[in-house]
């Protein structure tokens, strides 16, 4: 308690309280805490408080670099808020980003900059080496690191009275020409904080690297994970594979680089196996998700898909039998591609490139199918880029494949606005059933915010097609709330396609006020400058503005909007996953795991894009928000949003809720 900042209001008591309990026992601690409810500075204050008196360190891991900037701003406010001096120096931690974000030679090159932590790491490893022989050759970021070490002091004193964000640091570093990356390496041993993303703990070579530099083990440590409901999808796409066309292509173009070696004594060249491979993911995909019969026509009962299911032993089988060759010579095949690979490496390191190899990866992406264990996996064949770029995944159904690690800290706080079902958290990352799982109640008055849902309309397909009068009318709420309320309004979909077909058949001239629109591949800068215009329309009792969004994206789960940045939430439709095979393969898997299928897989999910997107509305204790679900299937959502109300009139009681103020 001493070390926060603030006043704490009851319920920051309460969290830190929990917080503190888990510590003592060395347990594991579920939190849920409604989003701006000051989960960060409760954690760091609590956790920091008992990794100084027992002498421990804190891994605190996000999942964006904004919200890793917000735990080294808390941090800072701890610190300033000190008297003691002693404390106050060893309040002290570190940002530190992938080395694509921090290696200044990766900066000034745009092949480096698309780098992998493994290609970076070899290539860096290389430059340094060559850097420690020649006065001239090799990275010159590194050499002054190494040699002018009055230069190393200045900049460590200068990080440790500052407590710079990752941005500042590496900023900082690039003007006095020294590597922030090596330089981290030195001052993350005196951090007590340590502020990471996610693939430092879940990546088993980054994470040894990590443990290496801090010189410690894992029982030394807390970890504090935020925003954790994005961990259990975080881990699937970590451990999942795939196999695409183009990166087929790719390794042809390789070969016509480097060379086109032949494989089984000569009876075989890389070249016709990588075509092999292409012609048999395409024809995969045309017979799987196409459905197109061996005649040539789609079967006329096959709906429109986007993947589907492939048989276990379908891949191989289609290319040992079309190749002539035994599961023996597949492997010798596999080791092949990769000594290759390796070659290939090596040759682009000695010319400085990144030292990428796609007939490498191939070469490891087939070892992993062809051992994989596959009841956790679910192996499918995708169709992507209208059909240009199919491919074949491993898709990972069962995050607990890599959450190991987990019991091996001290303790581990996992913790986020939407959590709900905790139980879910628990058994998808295969935590104990000794897992403390709380869930703080909002601490903001009810009556700031209001949740209404109208009857009359809704995105479920079949009733749409039923009835055309349906989107008609959605689009009319639409009209009607942006163009009667003056306040900064987002409107919300369920996916980018969604809100394109909303584009494609509405009139966006017929709102009457200034329109700004997320798009799908924007920029990170270009969405920071659409949101903070947006915000500015909201601001200063200025004639706010229509911002056109998505649920689930970078918006409706990472920014915040407090006051009158944001004041109305429309949200377009309930956002069901799509029904995919990975989406029915991650359900059959819960069914058969859990018996919880529907629950855990389709329910919770959506529930949390919906608070998540509602969210957005109130920050603090005096903001007033009002939430809008267009879709009548609403309340098959009210354990998880338990204010929700029917609304028979919207504008109307839109109007009266704004006017109570
Ligand atoms: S030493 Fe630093 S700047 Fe040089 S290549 Fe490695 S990470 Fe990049």
């Amino acid at each position: 308690m001493d070390l926060f900042p603030y006043k704490p209001r009851q319920n920051q008591k309460a969290i830190m309280g929990t917080i503190n309990t888990t510590l003592e026992s060395r347990g594991h601690l579920v939190l849920e805490s409604g989003t701006g409810s000051g989960k960060t500075i409760c954690a760091l204050s609590a956790t920091l408080a008992y990794a100084l008196e027992h002498d421990k360190k804190i891994i605190y891991i996000t999942r964006t670099n904004s919200q890793q900037q917000q735990v080294i701003t808390e941090l800072r406010s701890i610190r300033l808020h000190l008297t003691d001096e002693k404390t106050k120096e060893k309040i002290f931690g570190v940002g530190i980003q992938g080395r694509s974000n921090m290696c200044p030679m990766a900066h000034e090159d745009n092949e480096l900059s698309q780098g992998t932590s493994e290609e970076l790491s070899r290539f860096c490893a290389n430059e340094k080496k060559k850097a420690r022989s020649s006065k001239k050759n090799g990275c010159q970021y590194y050499r002054h690191f190494v040699e002018d070490k009055e230069k190393v002091k200045q900049a460590v004193q200068w990080v440790q009275n500052t407590l710079p964000t990752v941005e500042m640091f590496i900023e900082y570093c690039e003007k006095k020409n020294i590597c922030p990356y090596e330089l981290n390496k030195l001052l993350v041993r005196d951090a007590l904080v340590v502020v990471v993303p996610y693939i430092y703990v879940f990546n088993v070579t980054i994470r040894n690297m990590l443990f290496d530099w801090l010189g410690l083990s894992e029982e030394d440590m807390i970890l504090v994970i935020d925003e954790a409901h994005n961990l259990p999808d975080y881990i699937r796409d970590l451990f999942s594979s795939q196999l695409s066309v183009w990166m087929v292509r790719n390794c042809g173009y390789e070969v016509d680089q480097y060379g086109n070696p032949s494989m089984l004594d000569g009876r075989l060249s890389v070249k016709s196996f990588c075509k092999t491979l292409e012609d048999i993911i395409r024809e995969i995909r045309d017979s799987y998700v196409y459905n197109i019969l061996e005649n040539g026509l789609r079967s006329v009962n096959g709906e429109k898909k986007t993947d589907a299911f492939l048989p276990s032993h379908e891949f191989v089988t289609e290319l040992t039998s079309r190749m002539g060759i035994t599961p023996k010579q597949l492997h010798d095949i596999i080791d092949d591609l990769i000594a290759y690979g390796e070659k290939i490496q090596e040759n682009k390191q000695k010319q400085n490139k990144l030292p990428r190899s796609y007939l490498h990866k191939l070469g490891l992406f087939l070892d992993f199918w062809i051992n994989l264990a596959h009841e956790q996996y679910a192996k499918l064949i995708v169709d992507a880029a209208d059909g240009k770029n199919p491919r074949i995944e491993a898709y990972c159904l069962d995050p607990s494949v890599g959450t190991d690690i987990l019991t091996k800290f001290y303790s581990t706080i996992h913790m986020s606005g939407t959590l709900e079902p905790l139980e879910e958290y628990r058994d998808s990352l295969g935590l104990s059933p000794k897992t403390t799982l709380v869930s703080f109640p909002s601490p903001f008055p009810r009556e700031n915010r209001k949740i209404l849902y109208v009857k009359d309309v809704t995105t479920k397909y079949s009733e749409l097609v039923k009835d055309e009068g349906v989107m008609d009318r959605m689009w009319d709420y639409v009209f009607g709330i942006c163009n009667t309320f003056p306040q900064n309004t987002m409107v919300c979909f369920p996916s980018f396609n969604t809100l394109s077909m909303f584009q494609r058949n509405t009139d966006f001239s017929s709102i009457k006020r200034s329109i700004f629109l997320e798009e799908q591949q924007m920029s990170q800068s270009a969405l920071m400058d659409l949101v903070s215009d947006f915000k500015s329309h909201g601001e200063n009792e200025g004639n706010g503005a229509a911002l056109f969004s998505v649920m689930g994206g970078r918006i409706s789960e990472g920014m915040d909007f407090p006051a009158e940045q944001l004041e109305i939430v429309v949200i377009v439709g309930i956002p069901y996953p799509k029904p995919t095979a990975r989406q029915r393969g991650l359900q059959r898997y819960y069914d058969m795991k859990f018996r919880k299928g529907w629950e855990y897989t389709v329910e919770a999910p959506t529930a949390r894009k919906l608070l998540q997107t509602i969210g957005r509305l109130i920050r603090d204790e005096s903001d007033r928000g009002v939430a809008i679900l267009l879709d009548r299937r609403a309340p098959r959502f009210r354990k998880y949003i338990r204010d929700l109300e029917p609304s028979s009139h919207l504008l109307k009681d839109v109007q009266e809720f704004l006017a109570l103020r």
